[in-house]
């Protein structure tokens, strides 16, 4: 179908300028119905932020937000309640994001219950096996708590509950930085599984890069509160366009500054800046290892790359070209 998430968290409007609100600073991400959007980025980069803001989980400061032809930003507190099934979200921590208190099949219901979409009990069983089985769980597992389950099989268990009100739109937040690398694969192939089954759109986002290209069909890749590039996924990583970008895949591709990955430190000398107060011109001249003088003043506005993404770097307006390619920095 032609349907398309979009957002367009503006940085114009009432609150401009005010520093509280600066982590994400006139973002604008499409996701293609049924697909994947993965975003990465450090933390501070406005990612997270984003991800709320998109869901409007966070206050929007300006802009708009699109789920299918519904403008989510205009929606009253009342028309956002009742348009809640249509977008849901999966936390980081599946340990604090699941109430330890109420049996799996409470928690799995609960949406059903609070939006009254399922009147009858009976059916509500139903919905929670069926939302049980697909993620690899089974029906008896509705009468046990989230203690006795593995980080992994909480983490199914919040997937199945954010799947339960058959979203079109799920952001997944970190949802699986919390867990060891073998149960992380396990996740993100559920996911992509789910996906397929059900036609849901989903926003991914995550500091592993690693992670982000095997899930995601498209990659928007933040730093300081702005998409540094976009674009197809595996064009993205072949040939990225941004020296930031290039910075993390030779990294490793992680871009958290706590990862076993030592290298990225060697390649971005210095810390990330503030983010409340970021550099001025482009914002990642104080790292960047190809820095002209102009990027210490102007900041870079989104170009067109020959992938069919956007890159923010004056090296592809104004930096060494060979046989008419933009020249990255060795790194
Ligand atoms: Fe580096 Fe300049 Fe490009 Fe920014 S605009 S990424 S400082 S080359
Ligand atoms: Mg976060």
């Amino acid at each position: 179908s032609g349907m398309r998430v979009s957002f367009d968290i503006g940085s114009r409007g009432p609150f401009r300028g005010r520093k509280l609100l600066r982590a994400v600073n006139g973002i604008s991400f499409g996701v293609e119905a049924g697909k994947t959007l993965g975003v990465v980025g450090e933390s501070g980069s406005g990612k997270s932020s984003a991800a709320l803001a998109a869901l409007r989980l966070n206050p929007l400061e300006a802009g708009t937000v699109h789920l299918g032809d519904t403008d989510i930003t205009s929606l009253a507190p009342r028309q956002l309640t009742a348009a809640r099934p249509r977008m849901q979200i999966v936390f980081q921590d599946p340990y604090a994001s699941l109430d330890p208190s109420m049996r799996v099949g409470q928690l799995l219901a609960e949406p059903l219950v609070v939006h009254g979409s399922v009147a009858s009990a009976a059916e509500r069983e139903r919905r929670v096996t069926q939302a049980l089985e697909s993620v690899g769980l089974r029906a008896a597992h509705a009468a046990r708590y989230p203690h006795e389950f593995s980080g992994g099989q909480r983490q199914r268990i919040a997937i199945a509950r954010a799947m339960i009100t058959r979203p079109e739109f799920v952001v997944l937040d970190e949802p699986v930085s919390a867990l060891d690398v073998s149960t992380q694969s396990q996740i993100v192939n559920l996911l992509k599984q789910i996906q397929r089954e059900s036609g849901t759109t989903f926003l991914f986002v995550s500091h592993d890069l690693a992670i982000v290209r095997i899930i995601s069909h498209r990659t928007a890749v933040m730093y300081l509160g702005e998409i540094v590039e976009e674009g197809p996924s595996a064009e993205l990583y072949d040939r990225p366009a941004h020296p930031y970008t290039a910075a993390l895949i030779s990294a490793g591709l992680s871009a958290d500054p706590d990862s076993a990955s030592t290298r990225e430190r060697i390649i971005l000398r210095g810390d990330i800046p503030n983010h409340i107060d970021p550099p001025p011109g482009c914002r990642f001249h104080t790292r960047c290892p190809a820095a002209m003088d102009v990027c210490r003043e102007k900041a870079p506005e989104a170009v067109p790359t020959e992938s069919g993404g956007t890159v923010r770097c004056h090296l592809h307006t104004e930096g060494p070209r060979l046989d008419g390619r933009t020249v990255l920095p060795v790194l």
